[in-house]
């Protein structure tokens, strides 16, 4: 797609520190390095965002993340990993190409810090059941 950053490094347009590619897919590091080792996964192919991958792209690349997140462990003597996508602006997308995050971790608190908040006391879980079950 024209003037998507990620399909031009797929493209090899432009430059990534690429750590995988196969015909489908490339893994690189990602420019932020939220903690070292940080990574991307892409499809070779556009693709907005996760709901608009196809299912065969996204089982290939589930399985590519496995194997790059089990290599960044072992080589970045990393103790645990983030495996997260974001999906749309409002949780944080700001490439809209679709991407998988791995995220080596050494340490809590450490360059990135996902925290979910407890809202059981604010919210009714019946009522919030319910409404995903509704036709
Ligand atoms: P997200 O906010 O989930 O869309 O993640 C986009 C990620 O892409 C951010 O973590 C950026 O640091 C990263 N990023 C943007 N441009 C580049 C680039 N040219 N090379 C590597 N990573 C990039
Ligand atoms: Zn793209």
């Amino acid at each position: 797609m024209d003037n998507c950053i990620f399909c031009k490094i797929a493209n090899h347009e432009i430059p990534g520190k690429i750590i995988y590619e196969d015909d489908k897919c490339i893994a690189f590091l990602d420019l932020s390095q939220a903690t070292d080792g940080h990574t991307l996964v892409i499809p070779k192919q556009h693709f907005d965002h996760f709901l608009d991958v196809d299912q065969d792209t996204l089982k290939h690349l589930i399985c590519v993340s496995q194997d790059v997140a089990k290599k960044l462990l072992v080589k970045m003597n990393a103790k645990g990993m983030n495996v997260i996508t974001n999906m749309n602006e409002v949780a944080g997308q700001s490439v809209k190409h679709f991407h998988i995050h791995l995220i080596p971790r050494y340490q809590e608190n450490e360059g990135f810090n996902p925290q979910y908040t407890d809202r059981s006391e604010l919210v009714n879980l019946d009522t919030i059941y319910q409404q995903i079950h509704e036709d």
